[in-house]
């Protein structure tokens, strides 16, 4: 019976990285180097930011669409997961 951890979570857009922290789903987008849009989002388990790669595409109208799926970098949390047409889902 652990808590509800692989639940969707909704995410949420927001406009400063200042408000991811310890509010999971949260994300803001940014463009990278090579013009690509990323994102840098609270991760659903830890609540620590951590930003996409270039790696990742990602369709920046709402709702946030990221593929492939994530993992979060923050040891020795071990959250993976993917998030699709706004909805966050730990594999
Ligand atoms: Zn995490």
């Amino acid at each position: 019976m652990a808590g509800g951890t692989d639940l969707p979570v909704k995410t949420t857009l927001v406009q400063s990285w200042e408000e991811l922290e310890h509010k999971p789903g949260a994300y803001v987008i940014t463009e990278q180097a090579d013009g690509k849009k990323g994102f840098i989002i609270s991760c659903p388990k830890c609540g620590i930011y951590a930003s996409s790669s270039s790696g990742h595409t990602v369709e920046v109208e709402e709702p946030l669409t990221v593929s492939p799926s994530f993992i979060c970098p923050h040891k020795p949390c071990d959250a993976h997961y993917f998030v699709k047409n706004g909805e966050i889902q730990l594999l």
